[in-house]
This record gives C-alpha cells, structure tokens and sequence, in this order.
C-alpha cells in the first residue's frame, strides 16, 4: 500500500513547490474579471498538465480534505472533531491535503454535486434522491458546498487518479489500493462510475 497517498510527493522540498503553486493560483483568482470565458477556457485545459492546476484559477477551492486509512474516504479535516468512521471512531488522515473546486458549472471532466456530510464529514454524492447511508446512521446530510470534481483526467504531481463513488454508501472513497476500504454498509466500498482525480497540494 506504500506507494499511494501520501508517499509520492517528489524528492527535494515540498514547500518550495506548495507555496509558489498556490500564490499562482491566487492571482489567477484575483483576476477572475474574464468571468465566463474564463472558466470555458479553464476547463478545456483541465487534462493537459499539472501547470493547470492553476488554470482552474476562476473556481474557488477548499482545502484540508484527506485520505480516512481506516475506511479509505475522503474526509474533510479541517475541524477539531474527524467525523464518524465506519469501522469506529472518528476518521484518521493519512497522505495529502487535498484542494477541492466549488461552486462552479459541471463540465464533461467535472461531476458537481459532491457535498460535506455534517454527520460523519465525508464527502458524498447528493445528486440521487436518496443521500446514502452515513456512518452515523441514517442517510449523509448536506451543508455549505457544492464541490465539482474533476474525472478521467490524467494523474499528476500534483492530482491524485483512482478515487471513486462508492454505489452503496455513496461517498467518495480511494479505490487505488487492493483493499477497497470499509463502508457504512458493511464490507468493503463498491466503485461505480466516473475515475475522480482530486487535486492535492
Ligand atoms: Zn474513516
Ligand atoms: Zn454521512
Ligand atoms: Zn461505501
């Protein structure tokens, strides 16, 4: 399992890439004025390399989703409290700090409709009529978001492949490792779908 999430970050000083990607990306931000042609050209150029990670400059993101090592979803972070895992307790991150886009249209390479579930802080597909099951019982329920996530781009550097709808609990889980995780349902999760490619610093 070594060699995923959180193990591929290239030789040399992470922080001398981090910092200066993201300063690239907060200007582009700034200059959001080409509005909608803005965010058309950006998305055409989604696939063609990593330098586009910025091009993505129109989306606004959030930061500090995570990798769960115990049930392999993805998780949002960024409070004192990690949710409710699965297999018990809260979730335990591992790997990158993911950077996900929201709130911006739906292309043929980004899926909208990617919520935070305030019950168990996974994140979950809210496009069925039926909101899963979250580990904290019931069905996942919605707040704040609407991430759109890119899929079936190429991998790199700085944007992590094999991510994937799980079509039982219907979070977002990493499918890239043998072992498929652990589901609300019990078992493991079940990819349906889309290849998602999420974005890490
Ligand atoms: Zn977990
Ligand atoms: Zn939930
Ligand atoms: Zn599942």
């Amino acid at each position: 399992m070594g060699l995923q999430n959180g193990f591929t970050t290239p030789p040399g000083d992470p922080s001398a890439f981090a910092p200066s990607s993201r300063r690239a990306f907060l200007g582009r931000a700034a200059g959001v004025g080409a509005g909608i042609v803005g965010v058309a050209a950006a998305a055409t150029l989604v696939g063609t390399s990593a330098a586009t990670a910025a091009s993505q400059g129109a989306q606004a993101v959030q930061e500090k989703w995570r990798y769960c090592q115990k049930c392999s979803s993805l998780f949002y972070w960024g409070y004192p409290s990690h949710g409710v895992c699965p297999s018990g307790g809260a979730h335990s991150a591992e790997g990158y700090n993911f950077v996900l886009p929201y709130g911006v249209g739906e292309t043929s390479t980004a899926q909208a409709d990617w919520r935070y579930c305030q019950k168990c802080y996974s994140m979950f597909f809210w496009g069925y009529p039926d909101k899963g099951y979250c580990a904290a019982g019931g069905a996942h329920s919605a707040q704040g978001y609407t991430f759109v996530l890119p899929h079936d781009v190429p991998g790199t550097a700085t944007r992590q492949r094999d991510w994937r709808y799980c079509q039982r609990c219907r979070v977002m889980f990493f499918w890239g490792y043998p072992d498929k995780g652990y589901c609300a349902l019990g078992g493991a999760h079940s990819a349906q779908g889309y290849n998602f490619v999420l974005p890490h610093v």
